[in-house]
C-alpha cells in the first residue's frame, strides 16, 4: 500500500480504491509530469494535451456520477488527487487541475440543471473543456458579499459587467462560472448568483495574463465583462443562491488546497533529507548536526499531524458532518505551516536553496500563496474562532 509519508503504517481513512488511484496516478505524476514541469513552468501554462490524458485516465471525474464518466469516489479520492500532484513539486500543474476538477467544475456538478450536466460535464471529465471559477475581483477577495459584477435580466438573458481578478485557468478555460450580482438591491449574501460564461461570448475578454511569483505553471488572468450578453438558462441553481453555492464548494476547495499544502510540505522534507544525508561539512553530513536533524523531526511532526487533520475533515465531510470548523483549522495550519517547511529546508539547501536549478527554490515561491488563496489563515481563523465562541 502506497502512502503519501514515510510513515510506517498505512492510514486507515483510505480503502482500495484509494490505493489502486493513488498509484495510477503516482505513476503518471513520474512520467508525465515530472520530465516535463521546468518547461511549462518556462511557458506559463499546462499544455490542453495533459488534461485531456488525465481526462482518458479517469482522473479528472473522480468523484462525479459514472453517467459522465465519473468514478463516484467520496473527497478522499480528491485527496489522493491533490497528495501525488502536490507531490510532483510542481505547484503550478497541480493548481491547474485541481482548480478544474474541485474548484470549478463543482459548481456545475453541484447545482447545474439536469441539462446543463449532460451536455457539460461529460466533456469536464474527459479533459476536453476546462473550467475556470471566477469569484474574485479587483476590489473583493477575501469579502465575497463585496463583488460588483453585475448580471442584468433582459429578456431571455442576462447582462454581465464587471471584472474578474487572479483568475487561475483564466487564459485557457472554456467554461468560467462567475459570480454576479443579479439583485443588487437585495441583502448582499441574497445578491449573488453564479452563471455559466462560454469562451468566446461576446462581451468576455481576457483582459491581462498575470505574473507570478510562484505556481508559474499555472495560467492566471484579469477578466472583462463588457455588457456580456449570455442566455438566461446559462444562471447555475437558482436566482439569489450563489454565495451559498460559493461557501459549500470552499468547503471541498480549501480541504483539497490543505492537502496539496501537505504533499508539497512531504516532497520538500523529503528532498531535503535526501540532501543532508549527502551534503558534508565539518567533516561529516549535514544530517549528523543535532540542530539539523531535530529541526527536520518536528517539521516532519507537524506535517503529519497536519495531514491527518485534513484527512479528518474529509472523513467528516464523506460522512455528511459539517466540518465547517476542521476544514477551516486545516486550511490555516497547512496553509502556514507549508511556508514554514519550505522555509527551513531552503536554509538546509544553504547556498544551491536560492538557485533557481534546485527545486526547493521553486517549492518555496510556490507555497507562499497557500496561506492566501483560497481563504487567507485570518479568514479562516476568524471561521474557527466564530465557531470557538458559540
Ligand atoms: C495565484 C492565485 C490564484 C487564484 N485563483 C483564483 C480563482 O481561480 N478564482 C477566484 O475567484 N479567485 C482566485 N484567487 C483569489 C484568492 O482567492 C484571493 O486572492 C484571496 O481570497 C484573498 O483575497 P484578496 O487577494 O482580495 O486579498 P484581501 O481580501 O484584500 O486581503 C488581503 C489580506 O488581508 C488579510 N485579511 C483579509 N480579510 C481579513 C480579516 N477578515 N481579518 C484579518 N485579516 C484579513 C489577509 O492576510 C489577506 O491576505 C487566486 C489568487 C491567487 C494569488
Amino acid at each position: 500500500m502506497l502512502t503519501n509519508s514515510r510513515s510506517a503504517l498505512p492510514s486507515p481513512y483510505f480503502r482500495e480504491e484509494h490505493e489502486a488511484l493513488r498509484a495510477q496516478l503516482r505513476r503518471f505524476v513520474e512520467d508525465e509530469i515530472k520530465p516535463h514541469g521546468l518547461a511549462w513552468e518556462e511557458q506559463g501554462f499546462v499544455p490542453r494535451d495533459l488534461l485531456r490524458r488525465m481526462g482518458e485516465l479517469g482522473f479528472l471525474g473522480i468523484r462525479y456520477p459514472a453517467e459522465y464518466g465519473g468514478s463516484e469516489m467520496d473527497i478522499l479520492g480528491s485527496l489522493v488527487l491533490a497528495e501525488e500532484l502536490g507531490r510532483s513539486t510542481f505547484g503550478g500543474v497541480a493548481i491547474t487541475v485541481l482548480v478544474h476538477t474541485d474548484m470549478a467544475s463543482v459548481h456545475m456538478a453541484n447545482a447545474g440543471s439536469p441539462a446543463q450536466k449532460a451536455k457539460w460535464m461529460p466533456e469536464i471529465i474527459a479533459g476536453r473543456v476546462i473550467t475556470a471559477v471566477a469569484v474574485t475581483e479587483p476590489d473583493a477577495g477575501s469579502d465575497v458579499k463585496g463583488i460588483r459584477t453585475t448580471a442584468r435580466r433582459d429578456g431571455d438573458c442576462y447582462v454581465l459587467d464587471g471584472a474578474k481578478m487572479f483568475i487561475t485557468n483564466g487564459v485557457y478555460a472554456d467554461l468560467y462560472f462567475v459570480a454576479a450580482k443579479s439583485d443588487p438591491g437585495a441583502r448582499s449574501a441574497k445578491a449573488v448568483s453564479m452563471f455559466m460564461v462560454q469562451k468566446g461570448t461576446p462581451g468576455l475578454r481576457v483582459s491581462r495574463a498575470l505574473d507570478k511569483h510562484g505556481w508559474r505553471s499555472s495560467d492566471t488572468a484579469e477578466l472583462a465583462f463588457e455588457n456580456c450578453r449570455i442566455p438566461a438558462e446559462n444562471l447555475l441553481g437558482e436566482e439569489g443562491r450563489g454565495f451559498y453555492a460559493i461557501m459549500r464548494n470552499f468547503q471541498n476547495e480549501r480541504t483539497v488546497i490543505a492537502a496539496m499544502a501537505m504533499s508539497e510540505a512531504q516532497a520538500a522534507l523529503d528532498l531535503t533529507l535526501d540532501y543532508v544525508m549527502t551534503r558534508k561539512a565539518f567533516g561529516a553530513p549535514l544530517f549528523d548536526k543535532q540542530a539539523i536533524r531535530e529541526r527536520l523531526a518536528m517539521l516532519a511532526a507537524k506535517v503529519e499531524a497536519g495531514r491527518q487533520l485534513v484527512y479528518h475533515a474529509a472523513f467528516l465531510d464523506s460522512q455528511g458532518v459539517d466540518c465547517t470548523r476542521e476544514v477551516s483549522m486545516a486550511k490555516a495550519y497547512c496553509g502556514e505551516l507549508v511556508n514554514e517547511v519550505m522555509y527551513h529546508c531552503v536554509q538546509f539547501h544553504g547556498g544551491m536553496g536560492f538557485m533557481r536549478e534546485s527545486p526547493i527554490e521553486r517549492m518555496a515561491r510556490d507555497a507562499r500563496v497557500q496561506s492566501i488563496g483560497g481563504g487567507a489563515t485570518e479568514v479562516m481563523l476568524e471561521e474557527v474562532a466564530k465557531r470557538l465562541a458559540r
